[in-house]
């Protein structure tokens, strides 16, 4: 079993249904666990920021995310302010409102990005986190397409597909997502005896 350290009921899902698949259960943070900042600028530090706040509070194992979606045309924007980008309390729509309104001029062709996620697993005897990165390309339409997902699912249609990640289902999503290639890169990098633990109760 593994602490999962987001509050975000989105990432909460489609993280239960990937580890769900390796037989590992995983189990949102406890209400008292607290809020770890957030102040790196980089994907990987705010993921071991995170796993390292929290495998403070709760006893086991803690898996901490950072992700985001980087527009080539934006210099990498929004990127690790992705959740925060129209502002502190900002919601999904805001965000997109304002990303569709930065790329008003940038045309079709070069309207590429990328969603990434980098991965932190904790756990207090360890010398140092596990981290691992995964990314998906693809484009950012020119309006919302779609009602599934979350943040910027209805802009953003994965290269080789039609729809965007909002008109696709949550497996359809999870066969190609960031989160899905990190969580293989990060099983992929852990021995035996590490997996043998997180698959216990
Ligand atoms: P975090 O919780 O600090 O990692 O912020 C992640 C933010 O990036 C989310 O609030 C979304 O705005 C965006 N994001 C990350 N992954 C996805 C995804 O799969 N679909 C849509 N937006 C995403």
């Amino acid at each position: 079993m593994v602490w999962l350290a987001s509050r975000n009921d989105g990432k909460v899902a489609e993280f239960a249904q990937l580890l769900a698949h390796a037989q590992i259960r995983v189990k949102p943070l406890p209400n008292d666990a607290g809020t770890a900042p957030e102040t790196g600028t980089s994907f990987e530090a705010n993921a071991v920021q995170k796993a390292l706040y929290y495998g403070d509070r709760v006893d086991g194992w803690v898996l901490s995310d950072d992700s985001g979606l980087c527009v080539e045309g934006l210099s990498g924007q929004p990127g690790v302010y992705s959740a925060r980008f129209a502002g502190e309390f900002a919601d999904d729509e805001a965000n997109n409102r304002k990303l569709l309104t930065l790329m008003e001029d940038i045309p079709t062709a070069e309207r590429t990005a990328s969603f990434v996620c980098v991965l932190a697993l904790w756990h207090r005897g360890l010398d140092a986190p596990v981290v691992a990165r995964g990314e998906v390309h693809g484009s950012i339409l020119r309006g919302p397409s779609g009602t599934d997902g979350f943040g910027y699912d209805p802009l953003f249609v994965p290269n080789g597909f039609n729809q965007s990640f909002a008109e696709l289902s949550m497996s359809e999503k999870n066969l190609l997502s960031h989160r899905t290639v990190a969580v293989h890169r990060l099983l992929h990098e852990l021995g035996g005896d590490m997996l043998a633990d997180l698959r216990r109760e």
